[in-house]
């Protein structure tokens, strides 16, 4: 018996579907593309529900004719093509005509469209791939389609789609992206019927000023280069907006968004000591080459390109932004170390004179950059520089360098070796039992470490470490409703966002309010801070507040525990005492009486120890006596 058979259409679209539309920003990514394509001036975006309910695109381009709004939904039905060839000239975001026949595969579609040159336009309603309907309709010239009901088909992926919140963050991403990329446009986005972007056409500066917020308008550097091969627009902000997270980083290539993590490290690069490890620089960078240098076809979304030469690219994206920095004064130094065929690149032998170097190094902006006491400089936590010494007494491994809280951190062997192996780390491993004795002699060891004993032993606890986990169970106390009281601030801070963060944080407001943070909506994109963790007075809370942002566009759903543990952790390290600090045997006492009501007394929340503890029987086993 023959047991192959063809599978029907409307199966074989949504299995289709699946590579172009994996959830509702995909959708909003191909229909504005789309809209951009038919040349829209306005193109408007509506979502309900996270675009679990609607999502609508509403443009002003050409439209299409009677049969043209029905052949759109066919699969690979385009206008943008016609043979292979066309592909490496192509200069449309689309070409593949997948996305409607996909969109027609997983919703329930309508779409309403007219020619310029129509009198009447089309509206054709279309649902698991079947046309339903089709009339002639009353319609202004351009086209709006609107999906409902998003995978109602296809139950497995809808169950699939994160909370609103989240699926709502990748639909920001997705309008931010295309918006960026085509400031001539007006773009709006309504979202459960509030208007969240209203952006008027303008320069890309203007629409990057709209989109992160106006305290950009004076943080961005130009970056203008031109070669024959390739060209590159487009601001770099300066360091001090680099963040914790790599959220604002924009390269489009051919004004297509595209993925390309060794690109970005060219970026980044440039910055080099500029701004701390581990954050990254806000950039909206436009490359521009010759189509048939790149191959958009390697990935459905086409997103993934493929460079012909990727290593000049690398090259010429690099000294483009070093550049940049360096006429705006923002470089200290500068170096063209490059291959020499990079050299001859119009962009990169343009010389940068002595009197130039000087200029950058002298500027302010250099100058303010270097102080150590500004708000992004992420602190190092304490320097357990001297931990090897304390167990080293001839020091001789005193100068074996540092190892930093939120490193690894080993344990030194101890200094009189004996002859089992089992006298490193181990030893001093503290039993899960490990409790300081309420009355025992407490004192503090190198301003960092806080040494008492138990019963049988000697315990020696790492006074940040042990404070982050007493303020980290405190935090986390908070999710079982017992909320940290608000300190009114006399002078409410202001908090300026962008407006995705600003959606962003509106959402996390009243978890924040339960670990002592009152934040108010002040204006649009702004809060006012009005009161903070009592107990725990910070000299920048809006410093806090922006870790915490970060924290949560790291992680995601707002819904998922895990944000929340993130938070506990970024306040907890925020807030805890550090090594170097003089402690009372009263504060001491009241951190160790602390640590033992803590549901987890021994380890830190990050997996390391917070204590070593010597147990009797290893003294009594090395003394022998
Ligand atoms: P592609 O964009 O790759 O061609 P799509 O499935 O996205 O494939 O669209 C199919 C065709 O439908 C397009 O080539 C275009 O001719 C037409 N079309 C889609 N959306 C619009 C629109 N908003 N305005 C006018 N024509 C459109
Ligand atoms: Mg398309």
């Amino acid at each position: 018996m023959n047991i192959i058979h063809h599978l029907p259409p409307n199966i074989a679209n949504q299995i289709a579907a699946g590579e172009v539309i994996q959830r509702p920003a995909s959708a909003v990514k191909e229909l504005l593309e789309n809209a951009v394509d038919a040349g829209a001036t306005e193109i408007q975006l509506v979502v309900v529900d996270a675009g679990k309910s609607l999502l609508q695109v509403i443009d002003n381009g050409r439209g299409m004719s009677e049969a043209d709004a029905r052949n759109c939904f066919g699969r690979h039905a385009t206008s943008k093509i016609k043979a292979i060839d066309d592909l490496f000239h192509i200069r449309t975001m689309g070409f593949r005509g997948e996305a409607l026949a996909s969109v027609a595969a997983v919703s329930q579609v309508l779409l309403r469209t007219k020619r310029e040159e129509d009198e009447l336009g089309t509206e054709v309603e279309i649902e698991n791939s079947h046309v339903l309907r089709q009339d002639p309709c009353q319609s202004p010239t351009g086209t709006s389609i609107s999906m409902k009901n998003l995978f109602f088909n296809v139950p497995a992926r809808r169950n699939f789609l994160k909370a609103d919140a989240m699926e709502m963050k990748h639909i920001t991403e997705e309008f931010m992206r295309v918006a960026l990329s085509f400031p001539q446009v007006h773009f709006s986005l309504h979202s459960n019927g509030k208007e969240l972007f209203h952006l008027d056409a303008g320069t890309l500066k203007q629409r990057i000023v709209q989109l992160m917020g106006s305290s950009y308008a004076s943080k961005l550097v130009p970056v203008n280069e031109k070669t024959d091969y390739l060209t590159i627009n487009g601001f770099i902000g300066k360091p001090e907006t680099a963040k914790k997270t790599r959220g604002d980083q924009f390269l489009f290539v051919n004004n297509r968004f595209i993925r390309n993590p060794y690109l970005n490290h060219a970026v980044v690069s440039a910055f080099e000591e500029m701004i701390p490890s581990g954050c990254f620089p806000f950039f909206v960078l436009f490359l521009d080459m010759d189509p048939s240098q790149v191959d958009v076809n390697v990935h459905p979304t086409k997103q993934e390109i493929k460079f012909t030469d990727e290593k000049i690219v690398y090259a010429f994206v690099r000294s483009a932004i070093r550049h940049a920095l360096a006429q705006f004064s923002v470089a200290p130094s500068m170096d063209f170390g490059l291959d020499a065929s990079i050299q001859q690149l119009d962009a990169v032998a343009k010389p940068f004179t002595a009197d130039k170097q000087q200029e950058a190094t002298a500027g302010s902006l250099y100058k303010s950059f270097v102080d150590r006491h500004q708000a992004h400089r992420i602190e190092t936590g304490s320097n357990l520089r001297n931990w090897k010494d304390f167990f080293d007494p001839t020091g001789s491994s005193s100068t074996s360098g540092s190892s930093e809280v939120g490193g690894s951190f080993n344990f030194a062997e101890p200094a009189m070796q004996s002859a089992q192996p089992n006298t490193s780390a181990s030893v001093y491993k503290p039993s899960s039992s490990a409790q300081p004795l309420p009355g025992a002699v407490v004192f503090q060891q190198n301003l960092t470490y806080i040494v008492t004993s138990s019963d049988q032993s000697v315990l020696i606890y790492h006074q940040q470490l042990l404070h982050q986990q007493v303020l980290f169970e405190k935090f986390k106390a908070t999710w079982e409703g017992k909320a940290i009281p608000v300190q009114q601030s006399m002078f409410p801070q202001a908090i300026q966002l962008s407006p995705a963060d600003a959606q962003l944080l509106q959402g996390i407001l009243p978890d924040l309010l339960q670990m002592g943070y009152q934040l108010e909506p002040f204006g649009s994109n702004a809060f006012l801070l009005q009161g903070s963790p009592a107990d725990h007075v910070s000299e920048n809370d809006a410093a806090v507040i922006e870790m915490i942002l970060e924290d949560v566009k790291d992680i995601g759903s707002t819904l998922h525990r895990s944000y929340k543990e993130r938070m506990a952790k970024t306040l907890a390290r925020k807030h805890a005492i550090k090594a170097g600090k003089t402690l009372t045997v009263e504060e001491m006492r009241d951190l160790l009486e602390r640590i033992s009501c803590c549901e987890n007394p021994v380890m830190h929340f990050d997996g390391k120890p917070l204590l070593v503890e010597m147990k009797g029987s290893f003294l009594s086993d090395t003394f022998q006596v």
